[in-house]
């Protein structure tokens, strides 16, 4: 059976949600309080709903907990975006990922039984400041629980040299679970096998190994 979502909160973040859904063919119930808004997803979602989600009678009306992962993408409200999450705990959704503006945000969104919180601001900021900081770092993504994924540009002291003979995970405890070399991902690289200048690395690892990793490698061999 095709798996059903709900979207509450149909602002830039929610309605990318809702529309990338569609473009997945799934089915998706979109939620505003507010009826222009509503109206702009009436095309792209399964069904649209002009609701109060922090009116539980109205969201018992809707049968909200037959869906199978409800989407809280209420950023500003931090009441509303609470209080939403509660309710659909209390009745009874199985997997709610809930939107937090703000750090204390996401600690109550924790402790009120949300199963994901995310931080599309502040991971994005993160990932921004990583490439602004140096030119060789594309791309930086962040894991749960203080471990990132971070892809570089091989450097030209890298160049030439074996991931064995590169000593990283070592020196670093950071893993090269990839190698992009030009159209082609190398997925678990060989150990053996040499860096070349214009290979990009796919690494894993704790956020302060990495951050070690971009200060002593990465950065100086841009000056
Ligand atoms: P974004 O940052 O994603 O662009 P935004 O800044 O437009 O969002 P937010 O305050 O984060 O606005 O709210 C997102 C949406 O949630 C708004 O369209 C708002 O109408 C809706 N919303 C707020 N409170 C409720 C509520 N109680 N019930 C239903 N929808 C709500």
């Amino acid at each position: 059976m095709e798996k059903e979502y709900v979207v509450i909160g149909l602002g830039r973040f929610g309605g990318s949600i809702v529309r990338e859904l569609n473009v997945l063919d799934m089915d998706v119930m979109a939620i505003d309080s507010s009826e222009a808004r509503v109206n702009e997803y009436s095309d792209i979602a399964t069904h649209a709903v002009v609701a109060d989600t922090t009116d539980e009678a109205v969201m018992k009306s809707l049968g909200i907990r037959n869906f199978d992962h409800v989407i809280v993408a209420i950023g500003e409200n931090i009441q509303a975006s609470t209080l939403t999450t509660l309710i659909l705990k209390e009745l009874g959704v199985k997997k709610v990922t809930a939107k937090a503006q703000n750090d204390y945000h996401a600690k109550i969104l924790n402790k009120i039984g949300a199963d994901t919180v995310v931080h599309p601001e502040r991971d994005m900021g993160r990932r921004i400041a990583h490439n602004v900081a140096s030119a060789s770092v594309l791309d930086y993504l962040e894991l749960a629980d203080e471990h990132s994924i971070v892809e570089i540009k091989a450097t030209e002291e890298m160049a030439g040299k074996s991931i064995i003979e590169l000593d990283i995970r070592a020196q670093f405890g950071i893993s090269i679970i990839a190698v992009k070399r030009g159209k082609d991902i190398i997925v678990a690289p060989d150990p053996e096998i040499n860096i070349e200048l214009a290979d990009i690395l796919i690494m894993i690892g704790h956020d302060n190994d990495i951050n070690r990793f971009e200060k002593k490698i990465v950065r100086p061999s841009e000056r």
